[in-house]
């Protein structure tokens, strides 16, 4: 059985800078150090991130010093004056592509169209979007959900950095038929879009694709979906502990991939892993 790693699997640069912003963060040791949510989708480094001394917590109600490291999807700007509120030192590890994305829906906004976000509207990322806008912004998931969208004169689009290409197409053109004037930034990030390119090369190549990452991540459920939709046979895993042998009986070919929040060890391992089987 040949085993192949899509290039660029494993953490992009937004996780990268945000972990290494952490880690000098949780170093310096200034009081309680805190993310609101884990810092990154993936259950086996934030465990790690615990024993450094960076602890998730779900909000900032019990906290009355110490540090907030704002986390790479960035925070809703509600949030952030609560933490300024209550004397709590901030260090950003916003992602500058996430940043580039929230300016963005903020420019439309600031010039007069209605905001359409194309996104998860749950996902911390859409939060931290719609929650630096004076107004309401519309999230749609998809082409279906542009039905909430009242006839509007202007619209202006932006996008979740980790959505695929094809659903911002298709999300534009069914806003083609109802809007007079439209504004579209592509706010997909590169690593994104290129992560995604080479996974779906690698997944018509071979028979089995093994997606890894933290069941949380969106941008790792996505990769699974779309190598499926390639036509092999695709499944999520977070370790290798959760690999079945029955999943390679008569396969020639596997391929592995991983969402942006993926150590390159966890990778390591399932290759090993993949071997001995
Ligand atoms: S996937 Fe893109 S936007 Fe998200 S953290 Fe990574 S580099 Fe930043």
């Amino acid at each position: 059985m040949k085993v192949t790693v899509a290039p660029g699997a494993g953490f992009c640069f937004g996780v990268k800078r945000a972990l290494k912003i952490a880690f000098d963060a949780a170093r310096k040791g200034d009081g309680p150090i805190v993310t609101l949510g884990p810092i990154i989708h993936n259950p086996q480094v934030v465990a790690g991130l615990e024993e450094e001394g960076l602890h998730v917590v779900e909000s900032l109600d019990s906290l009355e010093d110490g540090t907030l490291v704002v986390r790479s999807h960035g925070l809703p700007a509600r949030l952030l004056e609560e933490a300024v509120a209550k004397g709590l030192a901030i260090v950003d590890a916003t992602c500058p592509f996430v940043k580039q994305a929230q300016d963005r829906a903020a420019q439309l906004e600031a010039e007069g169209y209605a905001v359409v976000i194309l996104g998860e509207e749950d996902h911390p990322e859409v939060l931290s979007m719609t929650g630096n806008l004076k107004g309401q912004a519309v999230v749609v998931d998809g082409p279906t959900g542009l039905t909430q969208i009242e006839d509007a004169a202007r619209v202006g689009v932006v996008c979740q950095t980790t959505q695929p290409l094809e659903h911002l197409k298709a999300v534009v053109d069914g806003l083609l038929e109802r809007t007079g004037e439209l504004k579209v930034f592509n706010t997909i990030c590169e690593a994104t879009f290129v992560r995604q390119e080479r996974s779906l090369e690698l997944a018509g190549e071979v028979d089995v694709m093994l997606v890894v990452g933290g069941k949380n991540s969106a941008n790792t459920r996505r990769l699974r979906e779309l190598c499926e939709e390639a036509g092999c046979d695709a499944y999520h895993i977070e370790t290798k502990d959760e690999l079945e042998p029955g999943w390679f009986e008569g396969k020639e070919q596997v391929g592995i991939t991983g969402g942006a929040s993926t150590p390159q060890w966890i990778i390591e391992e399932i290759v090993q892993a993949l071997e001995a089987i």
